[in-house]
């Protein structure tokens, strides 16, 4: 017969994660199920200013996750890397279906996170890895010396600009409004940083260029008026970041948990309107999704299942 956990976390970022540390320190049969890397988005994000504590020299969120996962598996909570495909909630007993086998447990904890959002432009899906990236950990060494456009501007765009500043020749963020979402500590950085440039009023309509980005469409939504702008000549291509949000990697769950715009609605105690079925971090429908408040919902989702299971 198939092994029955008591928990299975879904996701390892910082929620699923911490949900892992706290089963696992109560003594419950623990797995958590990760389809990629650990660390959901952190594992893409240079800095991590607000964790508290995390002023560790050089802490950056694949650092941090590293260590997170450690303390998880130190406490005993097990790993398996497989995608799931689709989930039975109802009942004593959950199944989630995967790639590589059926997984079976008394309680279940979604901390599958979200994704970020795409820019919205023509040509978009052509130029992503060519011009076109979500991460700016991950691809702001291409281009060194190099121009770069950054689309939003909230948290994400404003610290990610500021972090490509380090390596491109000059960097525009493209807002559509005519004031920055991101806070005041962050703007205070942006407008600090000579490398930093600003378009008010803008967003990406086109994306264009032969193999490689070497032209954007700019549209100002104020007066409607198009702007092309094109690569310097000796550089032949340069980089467009998108950073405007995330969505809900919540699609597994539609119609089985209840929902809202497609995050998953939890009680302050992480429960669902599922007995039995958690959630925790950014795919739970809440005001301020952080490193901090994901960890915190882990914790409590955990410490949730554990008190369900003493039922
Ligand atoms: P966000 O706060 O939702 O900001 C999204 C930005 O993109 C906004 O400026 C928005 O413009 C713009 N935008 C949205 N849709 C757009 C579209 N279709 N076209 C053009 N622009 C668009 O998202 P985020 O910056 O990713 O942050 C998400 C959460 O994580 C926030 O709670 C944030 O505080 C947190 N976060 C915190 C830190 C930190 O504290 N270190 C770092 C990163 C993220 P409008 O302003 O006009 O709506």
């Amino acid at each position: 017969m198939d092994k029955i956990y008591d928990l299975i976390v879904l996701g390892a970022g910082p929620a699923g994660l911490t949900a892992g540390i706290y089963a696992g320190r109560s003594r419950l049969d623990v797995l958590i199920l990760e389809k990629g890397q650990d660390g959901g988005q952190i594992a893409i994000t240079e800095e991590i200013e607000n964790y508290p504590g995390a002023m560790v020299e050089g802490e950056s969120g694949p650092s941090l996750v590293a260590r997170m996962t450690k303390q998880a598996e130190k406490f005993g909570a097990q790993r398996q890397s497989d995608v799931i495909k689709s989930v039975e909630l109802e009942g004593d007993i959950k199944k989630l279906i995967g790639n590589k086998g059926t997984y079976l447990a008394k309680t279940v904890i979604i901390a599958t996170g979200a994704f970020p959002k795409p820019i919205g432009c023509e040509n978009e899906g052509k130029f992503v890895g060519k011009g076109i990236s979500f991460c700016a950990t991950c691809d702001a060494n291409f281009f060194e010396d190099f121009e770069v456009f950054v689309v939003g501007g909230g948290d994400s765009a404003v610290e990610e600009a500021i972090y490509l500043s380090k390596f491109a020749r000059k960097v525009t963020i493209i807002h559509r409004r005519d004031q920055l979402r991101a806070a005041k500590s962050i703007q205070e950085k942006a407008f600090a940083n000579e490398k930093l440039h600003f378009l008010w009023d803008s967003v990406v309509v086109r994306a264009d260029g032969e193999e490689l980005l070497d032209t954007i469409v700019v549209k100002n939504v104020k007066t409607g008026e198009l702007t092309e702008i094109h690569a310097d000549e000796e550089d032949g291509l340069f980089g467009l970041f998108g950073f405007i949000g995330y969505n809900p990697n919540s699609a597994l769950f539609e119609g089985k948990v209840e929902m809202e715009r497609g995050y998953i609605v939890t009680d302050v105690d992480m429960r669902t309107n599922i007995p039995g079925v958690f959630a925790a971090g950014d795919i739970r429908a809440k005001s301020l999704r952080q490193v901090v408040t994901a960890a915190a919902d882990g914790a409590i989702a955990a410490t949730m299942a554990e008190r369900y299971l003493e039922q």
